[in-house]
């Protein structure tokens, strides 16, 4: 049996251990993408990817709650989009607003930009912002190119979204006992539209929540949408890797 899997958002860049151990203990993780929340993370994501350049991608991107002052690193952060497979993360947080609404749309807006001009995926973090979240990019038709990353949506807004073509990736609250508003939602989402990641070292799966998570563990949570769906774990281990090479041509 052949499983194998690809952590969409695994923040190996921000990690206190070493990476070198967190991918070599992950034997079925073929891929990882590794994105940014500021400039020295996104610095440090492209030069971890290169060194494993079959199994490793990095976005690069200034968070929501990173983004006071991102107009001082857009040129930065834009020449490193030379060697990155995404944009991001960006996107909208309204629960920690840890930056002030403005801010955080102006610097989702020139995100969404960049990726366009790049022709690169766009990865979007999105709490309590679902309706501005939907309102740029449905503003932006850039919808084929988006990856809501840790989807946490119910019924209601995955329809909305599904219309405008993007992708959802699954994170460990999906596996939570408090996740069952986001399995609702994951069952209107066709697979051929689904990532899972693992948000590494945030959001452990069970059984394993409140540790600190690894990319060994994105199997949890792929376990759990094959049991929403009623599919076997083959088929979305199968299916998921096939997106996510699709979308961010990782692995490459
Ligand atoms: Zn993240």
């Amino acid at each position: 049996m052949n499983v194998s899997w690809v952590d969409t958002h695994c923040h190996l860049s921000l990690d206190e251990r070493d990476p070198k151990e967190l991918i070599a203990e992950a034997d079925d993780v073929v891929g990882i993408v590794i994105p940014g929340v500021d400039l020295r993370s996104s610095v440090a994501a492209v030069e971890l990817a290169a060194r494993y350049p079959d199994r490793l991608g990095a976005a690069v991107g200034v968070h929501p709650h990173d983004s006071v002052g991102w107009e001082m690193i857009r040129n930065e952060i834009s020449d490193l989009t030379e060697t990155a497979v995404a944009v991001g993360e960006t996107g909208l947080d309204y629960y920690r607003d840890h930056a002030p609404r403005d801010t955080q749309r102006a610097s989702f807006a020139w995100h969404i930009e960049l990726a366009t001009e790049r022709d690169l995926p766009l990865i979007v973090h999105c709490r309590d912002a679902f309706a501005d979240v939907y309102r740029m990019i449905s503003e932006s038709g850039s919808g084929e190119l988006t990856v809501l990353h840790c989807w946490t949506g119910g019924t209601r807004w995955t329809r909305r979204f599904l219309e405008l073509g993007v992708m959802f990736s699954y994170a460990g609250p999906i596996t939570f006992t408090t996740g069952e508003t986001i399995r609702l939602g994951a069952e209107l989402v066709p697979p051929d539209r689904a990532l899972v990641e693992t948000d590494t070292p945030y959001l452990a799966p069970e059984p394993h929540r409140g540790e600190p998570n690894r990319p060994a563990w994105v199997r949890h949570t792929g376990a759990e949408l094959a049991r929403v769906w009623g599919l076997s774990v083959e088929e979305v281990a199968a299916t998921t890797t096939e997106n996510a090479r699709r979308v961010f041509g990782v692995p490459g």
